[in-house]
């Protein structure tokens, strides 16, 4: 087996070689601890049939597990110094696949269909960039891939929040929007040691497994989450007032808000952080043809 480049000193030979010098803005915080990259593979139950997506691959610290792991790894990265660096570091594993693009931009579900003909488990598994974290993850969730789900990398904090049940102080839009698709789990936390650069922050791997349905029928998603959004825009105050005061029109339209709530049993002095995915479900689409 070849030599592992997530270790610190052959890290640092590739940089040197390279003259790398990272760039904050990107999110460039590359991990240099082999072990947390066998758990972070070992938590997406791979298997040789499987295919990965990774977002992100810096030098290749995490790709060059999957490759060991798996039957074919995408891995899109933003950063043109670092393409050179993967057709080199990468190159004792022709089952990786390196596109020169922004995730945000691209095409997933086509370059899947493209690259992973006959693969039927797929899953993205990455250490994310922490400034796009959520924005690349509901993107590939609304663009409803193929995948069994995702084993990702992130700040502890916005794991907390993704993950988190009703009732507690993470709990928000961002758990609903996410738990709307998937049953999410931190899986572990990672200490800032394991990382070059090392971050401000925590981090934690979370693992998202994609539902087979909704936990209920929406009649339009994008309405779901305004309304989730418009209940905890404020968190000390009620339901009633934060949609009210969100949503548009919603100090004129009180009166079909408290009709909504009474059809679905919820009390208008309840606070947001109480209802379930379900209660936000039934709610939005009591609102939504007062709404529409
Ligand atoms: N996977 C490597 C590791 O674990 O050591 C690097 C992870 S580093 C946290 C994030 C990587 O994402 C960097 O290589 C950065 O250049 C890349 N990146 C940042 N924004 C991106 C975007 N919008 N699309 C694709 N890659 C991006």
């Amino acid at each position: 087996m070849n030599k592992d480049i997530a270790t610190p000193i052959r890290t640092k030979e590739i940089l040197n070689k390279y003259g790398f010098s990272f760039k904050k803005s990107l999110g460039q915080n590359f991990i240099i601890d082999p072990n947390i990259l066998r758990n972070i593979v070992h938590y997406a139950s791979l298997t040789e049939e499987s295919g990965a997506i990774e977002i992100g691959p810096g030098i290749g610290a995490l790709t060059e597990h999957l490759a060991r792991n798996c039957k074919k790894v995408v891995a899109f990265e933003i950063d043109g110094r670092l393409i050179p660096v993967l057709e080199d570091t990468l190159s004792p594993y022709p089952n990786v696949k390196v596109i020169h693009s922004d995730v945000l931009k691209a095409d997933v579900a086509k370059v899947i269909e493209e690259e992973m003909q006959g693969i039927k488990d797929i899953m993205v598994v990455a250490n994310l960039p922490y400034y796009v974290t959520t924005p690349i993850l509901m993107k590939l969730l609304h663009d409803r891939l193929p995948i069994r789900g995702f084993v990702v990398m992130m700040q502890k904090e916005v794991a907390d929040r993704i993950s988190a049940k009703p009732g507690t102080k993470n709990y928000g839009s961002l758990s609903i929007a996410v738990q709307y698709y998937t049953d999410a789990e931190v899986v572990m936390t990672v200490p800032k040691t394991v990382f070059m650069p090392q971050p401000n922050v925590d981090s934690a791997v979370i693992r998202l497994i994609k539902r087979e349905a909704p936990p209920i029928e929406v009649v339009d998603e994008d309405f779901l989450f305004v309304v989730s959004r418009a209940a905890f825009a404020q968190r000390r105050k009620t339901i009633l007032n934060n949609l009210q005061a969100g949503l548009p029109s919603g100090k004129e339209k009180k009166q079909q808000i408290m009709d909504a709530l009474s059809a679905c049993g919820i009390d208008p002095s309840r606070r947001g952080e109480t209802l379930t995915i379900e209660e936000f479900g039934k709610l939005s689409n009591e609102l939504y043809p007062h709404f529409h």
